[in-house]
């Protein structure tokens, strides 16, 4: 077990404080973690210099001191960072002509922005389809989308907005189904306000690959975005990939193996983690 995870749990070994820690970090995840793929070869020698300059690595780091600009980006804009896999326009264009008024609320997110989401428990997972980087370009494998006139209604079931909504998700549902797209309302087992209605608990999002693929996907993002980092052997049997922005990757070790861990969203897990292998230089203030 490494130091940090002792830390957490006040020095309590035990299966049922790592299960809750686990959750604590992950809950139940918009986008189920799968397996890791088998851990990269750590660099010869650590480089924090070495973040990439693309442009989401740009974007990236502008969202660490202001998460969440994306949302407010023009219809136009998150359209140019949607990966083409996901067939936006094309769902856009079938949800106009049944007449409703879509509107996008993320394509791309930096995962400053997951981050700032993961805090607020807004989402559960630290890296999702939404983070997805192609050659250093935003590249969202995922799109959430609402009418302009309904959004996620309000909270009141049967008033005009949330059955406005509710349509709305339906033919989400629908037309991403026609397309060979996955859809968040398919997805069950955490209570919402759709659930009733069968459209699961996240009938806005629609994604263009399975939930399996996630980590596939990450392990092309993260150098992308945050550069190679440090590999460092932490006690327990653990490896952590440390960033230059102080982002830690668990590259190996018997739990969560492939998992960001981020500031804000993984707090205590971060933090144990950080004291543990030391802040990157420069970082150390951000080491609560
Ligand atoms: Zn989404």
């Amino acid at each position: 077990m490494s130091k940090a995870l002792l830390l957490l749990s006040g020095g309590l070994v035990s299966l049922a404080g790592l299960a809750a820690l686990f959750s604590m970090a992950f809950g139940d995840a918009e986008d189920t973690p799968s397996p890791s793929p088998t851990p990269a070869i750590p660099p010869s020698s650590p480089d924090w210099a070495t973040r990439p300059s693309t442009p989401a690595a740009r974007l990236q780091a502008e969202a660490e001191r202001t998460p969440g600009t994306e949302q407010r980006w023009s219809d136009a804009d998150k359209l140019a960072a949607v990966d083409a896999r996901v067939r936006l326009p094309e769902l856009l264009n079938r949800l106009r002509a049944r007449g409703f008024q879509p509107r996008i609320a993320f394509t791309w997110r930096a995962l400053a922005t997951q981050d700032d989401l993961l805090a607020k428990k807004r989402s559960s997972v630290s890296f999702s389809f939404h983070n997805a980087v192609q050659n250093g370009q935003p590249a969202a494998l995922a799109a959430d989308l609402f009418d302009a006139r309904y959004a996620w209604g309000d909270d009141t079931h049967g008033s005009p907005k949330s059955n406005g909504a509710l349509a709305f998700f339906r033919a989400v549902g629908e037309e991403a189904r026609a397309l060979g797209l996955v859809w968040g309302g398919s997805w069950t087992g955490r209570p919402s306000f759709w659930s009733r209605y069968d459209l699961g608990w996240d009938p806005a999002h629609i994604q263009a690959l399975p939930n399996r693929e996630l980590a596939r996907i990450r392990s092309l993002t993260l150098p992308q975005v945050l550069g190679e980092g440090r590999v460092v052997a932490g006690s327990g049997g653990y490896v952590y990939r440390q960033f230059g922005n102080g982002y830690v990757q668990v590259v190996d070790g018997p739990a969560l193996r492939g998992q960001l861990l981020m500031p804000r969203g993984n707090a205590k897990a971060w933090q144990a983690i950080t004291r543990e292998i030391g802040a990157v230089p420069g970082q150390s203030g951000l080491v609560a």
